[in-house]
């Protein structure tokens, strides 16, 4: 099973650094609707991050409001593996 652990929005500006307008830009209004057949926006999302370092968001579609999910392949890339690793062993040693 793939564990996923929550991450906060400040920490995923953290990891987006530069890129957070890409986030904002291309990943929230990209995604897809199961319900609405199309590209839609994701509303009040909750931030995952999973064992292989790719983040999930899990919220809902701004025209219908049904669940739609968002998975990012940040584990493919190295400088966002790097500080998401840092950020969760912050996290760990929080607590
Ligand atoms: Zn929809």
């Amino acid at each position: 099973m793939k564990k996923e652990l929550p991450l906060t929005l400040q920490q995923l500006k953290t990891i987006y650094g530069e890129d957070w307008y890409l986030f904002i830009k291309e990943i929230i209004p990209n995604c897809f609707c199961s319900t609405c057949l199309g590209v839609v926006s994701i509303v009040n999302y909750k931030i995952f991050v999973n064992n292989l370092n790719d983040i999930i968001l899990r919220g809902h579609c701004a025209v219908c409001g049904n669940p739609v999910n968002r998975y990012i392949e940040t584990g493919e890339d190295e400088e966002y593996v790097i500080k998401i690793k840092k950020i969760l062993k912050l996290q760990r040693e929080l607590k």
